[in-house]
């Protein structure tokens, strides 16, 4: 039987993403990349929308980007999530492909100086909840 992480946690044994989860693992932001017309497929569902293949490779990208949006979480929605406010949960544009918005953390800044477009980069931190076992390494982003 295969471990699966407890909620919240992402389930980084799912097919459609296990490729992110474990290229974080690795300290690498990585992408689903067309192997037909070389775009970059997001959210990753196995077929290119621009062509209609079904075959893609997931491609290290640099990890710079530009911030898209974010919202500062004041309230725990969830319980696990009550030590972790305020947080700031955000997209990321990817310096490779904007139209590549990652669902991101953004770290390590007052969310005061954020601003729409000003460059990010990666960090890869440990996701983990008050009260669930085990973490995941995840790609979060700080101001570049
Ligand atoms: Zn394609």
């Amino acid at each position: 039987m295969r471990f699966r992480n407890e909620f919240p946690l992402p389930d980084t044994d799912w097919p459609p993403t296990r490729e992110f989860w474990a290229a974080a693992a690795r300290g690498e932001l990585a992408v689903p990349r067309c192997d037909a017309c070389r775009r970059y497929v997001w959210y990753p569902d196995g077929t290119c929308r621009f062509c209609g293949s079904h075959t893609s490779t997931w491609t290290a990208v640099s990890g710079r980007g530009r911030l898209f949006s974010w919202s500062v979480v004041r309230r725990a929605f969830i319980p696990q999530l009550a030590a972790d406010v305020p947080y700031v949960a955000g997209l990321v544009a990817i310096e490779e492909d904007a139209a590549v918005r990652i669902v991101t953390r953004i770290v390590d800044c007052d969310p005061a100086l954020l601003r729409v477009d000003m460059p990010m980069r990666v960090v890869f931190r440990p996701l983990r909840f008050a009260g669930v076992r085990g973490e995941v390494t995840a790609p979060m982003f700080v101001p570049a």
